[in-house]
C-alpha cells in the first residue's frame, strides 16, 4: 500500500501526522510512504529527513492525495482552495483515511466520504479503554493543550507565577483555577504547580477529586452532586440546575484567583457554560482566562476561538488549536500514536484488516459507501 502523508492546510496548523523517525514503522511490510514536500517544515522535520527516513516526497497535494491508499493526517479535510477542490476529492476512490473527525464536522463531511466511497477511522471515536491508551491521540493532543494553556496563562499574566523571596520583598505565589480535570485539565494542574502557583479544580466526575489531590491541588467541592460519568469516561451533559450552582461556587473563587484555565467538554455537544459575562466582571482587574473548550462554544462567555479578548481589565485567551503551538512535540505524539494503530489496524486478517475488532469498529466511521459507526448516525439525525 502507499501511505501518504499531506501538509496540513488547515489555518495556523503547524503538526504534521508522522514525523521521519516513524517512518521506518509504516514502510515495513513493503508499505511505500509518500510525503508531501513541506508536510514537517513547520515542525522542522524536513524533507531531506524524511527521504533519509526512507519515505518519497512528492511535490504537491494532487499528487499526493491521488496515489495514495492510505492518507494519515492530523486535521479533518477541508477545501484546498489552491487546488479549487476539496481534499476528500483529491484522494483516490475507495482510499482510506485515518484523521480527525469532529462531531461539528459530520454534516458537511460524511456525505462527502460517502460520495468518494472512503474508508474513514476517526480518531475521535478511538474506544478509551486501556489496550488503546497507546493510540489516543486525543489524550496526547490534550496533554499538550494542557501544558500550553498554563504558559499562555503566565505569558498574558503581570505576574510571577512562584512564592518569590527578593531583596525587594516577598511575593506570594499566584492561584490558578482549573476547571474540568481530564486529560487537559491534569496536565494544566502539574504545571501550575510546577510553576509554584496555587491550584485548585474542579470536575463533576467524582473520581477525579482523588487525581486532583495527589497533584497537590485543591479540590472545590460542589453540594450536589450528579451521575454525570459515562461508560466511555467521558461527562454527561448536567442539568440546568446543576450548572447553575457550579457557576456560584466558581463565582464565589472567581475574585481570589488570578488564572483561570477552562476544559470543560461535553463529546459531541457544546461546552458547558462555567463563566458568564458576568462573572468576568468578579475578577481582579489583571487577571487572566483561558478557554481550551473555545472551539466548541466555549466554558466563558467572553472567549472567541484563536482571540484575545480584554474585558473588565481580564484577559480571555480563546484557545483554539493550542496543541499545533507545540508542533515538534505534538507531532512526535501523534506519530507514536498512529504507529501503534497502524501496526494494529493492518496486521489482523486477510484483508488486513478484523472489522469485527473493538478498536476498529469504535472508530470506523464510513465504509462501502455507508455510515457504519452507531455514535455518528445518531449526531446525523
Ligand atoms: P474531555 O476533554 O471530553 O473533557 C474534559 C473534562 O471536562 C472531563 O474531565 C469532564 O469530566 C470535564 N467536564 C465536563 N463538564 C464539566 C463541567 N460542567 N465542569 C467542569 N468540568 C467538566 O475529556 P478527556 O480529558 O478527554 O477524558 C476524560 C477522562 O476519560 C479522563 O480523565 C480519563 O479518565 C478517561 N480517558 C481514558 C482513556 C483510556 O482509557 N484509553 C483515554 C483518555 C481519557
Amino acid at each position: 500500500m502507499k501511505i501518504g502523508i499531506p501538509k496540513e492546510i488547515t489555518v495556523g496548523e503547524t503538526r504534521v501526522a508522522v514525523i521521519p523517525a516513524m517512518i521506518s514503522v509504516f514502510t515495513k511490510d513493503e508499505h511505500e510512504v509518500l510525503v508531501q514536500s513541506g508536510a514537517g517544515d513547520e515542525a522542522s522535520f524536513f524533507d531531506s529527513e524524511y527521504e533519509s527516513a526512507g519515505a518519497t516526497v512528492v511535490k504537491g497535494a494532487a499528487e499526493l492525495y491521488g496515489e495514495s491508499d492510505i492518507v494519515i493526517k492530523f486535521q479533518a479535510p477541508i477545501e484546498n482552495t489552491d487546488l479549487g477542490k476539496h481534499e476528500i476529492d483529491l484522494m483516490k476512490d475507495a482510499a482510506i483515511l485515518v484523521s480527525s473527525l469532529p462531531p461539528r464536522t459530520h454534516a458537511e463531511l460524511i456525505p462527502k466520504l460517502l460520495k468518494r466511497n472512503i474508508t474513514t477511522f476517526a480518531m475521535e471515536y478511538l474506544p478509551r479503554i486501556t489496550k488503546a491508551q497507546s493510540m489516543d491521540v486525543l489524550s496526547s493532543m490534550s496533554t499538550v493543550a494542557g501544558y500550553k494553556a498554563v504558559l499562555v496563562a503566565a505569558y498574558h499574566l503581570g505576574k510571577f507565577f512562584p512564592l518569590l523571596m527578593t531583596a525587594a520583598g516577598t511575593i506570594p505565589p499566584v492561584t490558578a483555577l482549573i476547571l474540568g480535570a481530564g486529560v487537559a485539565g491534569l496536565q494544566a494542574i502539574a504545571t501550575a504547580k510546577r510553576l509554584g502557583a496555587k491550584v485548585e479544580a474542579f470536575d463533576p466526575r467524582p473520581v477525579v477529586q482523588e487525581q486532583i489531590e495527589s497533584l497537590g491541588a485543591r479540590f472545590i467541592a460542589m453540594p450536589m452532586q450528579e451521575d454525570v460519568e459515562t461508560s466511555g469516561g467521558y461527562a454527561k451533559a448536567q442539568s440546568d440546575a446543576f450548572l447553575k450552582q457550579e457557576q456560584e461556587v466558581i463565582a464565589a473563587r472567581l475574585p481570589n484567583v488570578d488564572a483561570v484555565v477552562t476544559t470543560a467538554q461535553i463529546f459531541g455537544k457544546p461546552a458547558p457554560v462555567l463563566i458568564t459575562e458576568e462573572m468576568v466582571k468578579l475578577m481582579h482587574p489583571g487577571s487572566v482566562i483561558v478557554d481550551l473548550a473555545v472551539a466548541d462554544g466555549g466554558n466563558c462567555e467572553l472567549a472567541r476561538p484563536g482571540e484575545t479578548v480584554e474585558k473588565y481589565g481580564v484577559t480571555i485567551f480563546g484557545a483554539a488549536n493550542i496543541a499545533s503551538s507545540l508542533p515538534v512535540h505534538a507531532s512526535q505524539m501523534h506519530s507514536k500514536n498512529l504507529a501503534t494503530l497502524f501496526k494494529y489496524i493492518f496486521t489482523s486478517s486477510d484483508d488486513g484488516i478484523d472489522y469485527d475488532d473493538e478498536i476498529v469498529k469504535g472508530m470506523l466511521i464510513t465504509r462501502n459507501g455507508e455510515v457504519v459507526n452507531d455514535m455518528v448516525k445518531q449526531t446525523l439525525k
